[in-house]
């Protein structure tokens, strides 16, 4: 029990390296000295909890601010966990203290933090931003609020931007975090910053990018239907003016049908949001699925124009071998009825079969994509087997699932955490805390203290 008395510190400071407040403050206090208090009033201010926090603190004696310049983290600490609580006071002190410590990167958790709790959300998306851009702290934690944050200012001016604004953001986390597409908490998370800040758009944009990004992930909403390139509602909005093509004998009239087409589609447009929501919808096509360029759209309109007029004197003389009469029956409403029919018919037949060449497509692209990454992973996994308990203090996800399959051994459930296990390393003897991240079911591992090392010989090298 030594050992495991000797970690609790080690076991601390692993969860707070990965962000994870939840496990942090559900391990048993090591000691109950200042700084393990200090270290548990930060952790509550960080979970949510700036209330219990000053409740500690106050046991402590710290409950008044300096005046004077000089600043200690015990004050800091106080004026985030105030400000969290609603203190515009104690906000102003602490902006103006952490002006004075512009490097100090821990100082962001704090602002961060004491921002998003009073609802000064553009001073928090800077601190958050800050962490992962400028120092580099990417959790799941601080990467769900940047990437909010990227969101909120996302620029408005059109759909299209919109949606490439979400799409890039999502292809960010994809490219930093190789297990969201199991585990796609970060967005979630996300969202959630979102929704807390009123941006309910912005929130329902990314999770429905994501889930188009990611269709093997669980949890989030489903993905909406992709438009196909001629939907079977609008047959029989084309059918009439094939029809009156045949009547008049003039086939590109059949263009006038594309008017109804584009109303439906005006009327059925909704607003900006849905725009980009439909936008981002391409990405069901594959991962590798990008927009279309306007040179694209004309070529793509005129090829279809050609295929709407085209079928239009084939429709005819499928009507004349039904209606079985020639020539005569050309200009009467009988003919171009059943040529109207016939052309609904063959445009039914065409977009079935473009719908199906499409779900081929589809599915080779997702297929190749979901090869590709298991290669990926089979290659990222592949050192989970050796011993890295002398560099690593805290891993997560795949790979520590892998790390703990691999490499500790005897695992043992333990009665003061539920759910978490013990676990060796064979080879230097560090104890190991396996738990999972509380909002997921991801497996996180936390490095303990390892056997005590012989004293080296006096008189060497070292
Ligand atoms: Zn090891």
């Amino acid at each position: 029990m030594k050992l495991v008395e000797d970690s609790l510190t080690h076991w601390l400071a692993a969860a707070d390296e990965l962000d994870a407040f939840d496990v942090a403050l559900a391990l048993p206090a090591a000691d109950d000295g200042e700084r393990a208090v200090l270290a548990r009033v930060r952790l509550l201010l960080l979970a949510g909890r700036p209330q219990e926090a000053l409740v500690l603190l106050s046991r402590l004696h710290i409950t008044h601010l300096p005046t004077g310049p000089a600043t200690s983290w015990p004050d800091l600490l106080l004026a985030a966990c105030r400000a969290a609580s609603g203190d515009p006071g104690a906000y102003r002190w602490l902006l103006s203290a952490v002006a004075a410590l512009p490097d100090a990167w821990q100082l962001l958790y704090l602002v961060g933090a004491a921002a998003e709790q009073c609802g000064d959300y553009g001073t928090a998306d800077q601190a958050w931003t800050s962490l992962v851009r400028a120092h580099g702290v990417v959790t799941g934690f601080t990467l769900a609020r940047h990437i909010g944050a990227v969101v909120a200012r996302r620029d408005q001016r059109s759909a299209a931007t919109v949606a490439q604004a979400m799409i890039d953001v999502v292809e960010q986390v994809v490219a930093a975090d190789p297990d969201v597409h199991t585990h796609p908490q970060v967005f979630r998370s996300a969202a959630g910053y979102l929704r807390r800040r009123g941006d309910q758009a912005g929130a329902a944009l990314l999770l429905h990018t994501a889930s188009n990004r990611l269709p093997d992930a669980r949890g989030l909403p489903a993905a909406p239907r992709r438009r196909k390139l001629l939907d079977l509602t609008h047959i029989p909005l084309l059918a009439p003016a094939a029809s009156l093509a045949v009547w008049t004998d003039w086939p590109p009239l059949v263009l006038t049908g594309a008017v109804p087409v584009l109303l439906v589609h005006r009327l059925a447009a909704g607003p900006e949001g849905d725009a980009a929501l439909r936008a981002v919808a391409r990405l069901r096509q594959g991962p590798a699925a990008r927009g279309l360029t306007t040179e694209n759209r004309i070529v793509g309109a005129i090829l279809l124009a050609i295929l709407l007029t085209g079928a239009v004197p084939v429709a005819s003389v499928l009507a004349r071998s039904v209606t079985g009469r020639a020539d005569a029956i050309a200009r009467t409403a009988l003919h171009a009825v059943v040529s109207g029919v016939a052309y609904a018919i063959i445009m039914a037949m065409l977009t079935a079969v473009a719908a199906a060449l499409m779900a081929v497509a589809r599915r080779h692209n997702w297929r190749s994509e979901r090869h590709r990454r298991q290669q990926a992973d089979r290659h990222r996994l592949t050192d989970a087997g050796d011993c890295r308990c002398w560099r690593s203090s805290a891993l997560a996800g795949s790979y520590a699932a892998a790390y703990l399959e691999r490499h500790l051994v005897s695992p043992t459930p333990v009665g003061w955490l539920p759910g978490a296990r013990l676990a060796r390393c064979p080879t230097t003897g560090t104890l190991w805390l396996a738990t999972a991240a509380t909002e997921t079911s991801e497996v996180m591992l936390l490095r303990g203290a390892g056997q005590p090392a012989p004293a080296p010989a006096p008189g060497g090298y070292l």
